[in-house]
């Protein structure tokens, strides 16, 4: 089957903005709709989303295109307003998946609907809360529940908004096979350059569906406003997107390649957030004129990574020469002011 395709805005602006959108959307053949009637701020004071006002400008271009609708409900009487203005889809954010008490009143406000549920990873990487918010909406009744997978928010990681954590999905597929896996590389990327790249790794493992967030003039956008594609490069993206891969079980090469692949990705990851923490020691070290290469501290950590290699069995000239190499990349970066910093180019 053919990938679902959820494409719009993080959020409903204006009427215009809603109905160019879907027409956009219908002309490429993407079949949801999606656009934030409600956004949850992780901070006050900034646009929260139009309400009420947004529904009607989707269910106008429901009723205008014949496209379907989705958008995010976090608490009982936005799933009772989306009933209303026959919201066709319907998300849980990743900040209220987080929340049990939020889920359960979600839950209960959507006993004996038919509206599908597409319940967002929580903003933390714990899957039980994920599992958990899924399994309160199955014993609710909901017939149609997906899991959105959009990433993690994991301490000093800069490269991607929210790290992936693949195999945190992985993980969630393996306990619950049967459940919809939609890959929203938007919220992880966090910049719209970053957006094919991770729908390139979506695609490889075959996903059900892809949220992908659009906006017809992305400078513009009132929320995330780096990481929405303008409808040229979402048109570019589509042929990946609805890229069908074989639904066969991988050979055993594909398997471990698959998982090669997701450890390189911890692992640049981890070294994108240690090259982060040097860039704070330069600072440190510039305020309190110490010199950026401090040979005595390298040796002695030297040394303990190469106890580490002996206990555990890796080849020490193999360490020895990685965390030198890492060493020379450190000092490049101390030596750079915050004026000429330049993002590490790992
Ligand atoms: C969104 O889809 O625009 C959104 C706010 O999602 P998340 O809950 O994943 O941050
Ligand atoms: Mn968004």
């Amino acid at each position: 089957m053919s990938p679902l395709i959820i494409s719009g805005p993080c959020s409903a602006e204006s009427e215009k903005q809603v109905l160019s959108t879907a027409r956009f959307l219908v002309e490429q053949h993407v079949s949801v709709l999606r656009a934030g009637a409600w956004k949850p701020r992780t901070t006050p004071g900034h646009f929260e989303g139009y309400g009420e006002k947004a529904l009607q400008w989707l269910a106008q271009a429901k009723a205008e295109t014949g496209i379907k609708t989705a958008t995010e409900a976090a608490l009982p009487h936005h799933v009772e307003m989306c009933n209303r203005y026959g919201i066709d889809m319907i998300w849980i954010g990743a900040r209220t998946t987080a929340s049990p008490f939020a889920v359960q009143q979600l839950a209960d406000a959507m006993r004996g609907m038919d509206t599908p549920v597409m319940v967002k990873n929580p903003i933390n990487p714990d899957i039980h809360l994920w599992t958990g918010a899924i399994e309160r909406f199955i014993a609710s009744g909901v017939k149609v529940v997906a899991a959105v997978h959009r990433g993690f928010c994991v301490h000093g990681n800069t490269f991607y908004r929210y790290p992936p954590l693949w195999h945190i999905a992985k993980q969630l597929h393996q306990l619950m096979p049967d459940l919809l896996m939609i890959g929203d590389p938007s919220h992880m990327a966090g910049r719209k350059e970053l957006v094919p790249t991770i729908s390139r790794q979506f695609v490889r493992r075959g996903y059900d569906g892809y949220m992908i967030e659009c906006h017809p003039m992305p400078s513009t956008a009132l929320t995330d406003v780096s990481q929405q594609l303008d409808f040229n490069a979402l048109a570019a993206l589509l042929p990946l997107l609805k890229e069908v891969v074989s639904t066969e079980t991988p050979d055993t090469l594909s398997q471990l390649r698959e998982r090669i692949d997701d450890i390189d990705d911890r692992l640049l990851t981890l070294l994108q957030e240690r090259m982060e923490t040097v860039s704070e020691l330069g600072t440190y070290k510039r305020e309190h004129d110490m010199p950026a290469s401090q040979p005595e501290r390298f040796r002695s950590m030297l040394r303990q990574r190469l106890e580490w290699c002996d206990a555990h069995g890796m080849n020490e000239a193999f360490v020895k020469q990685l965390f030198e190499l890492i060493q020379q990349e450190s000092i490049r970066r101390q030596q750079q002011t915050p004026d000429n910093h330049q993002p590490s180019d790992i």
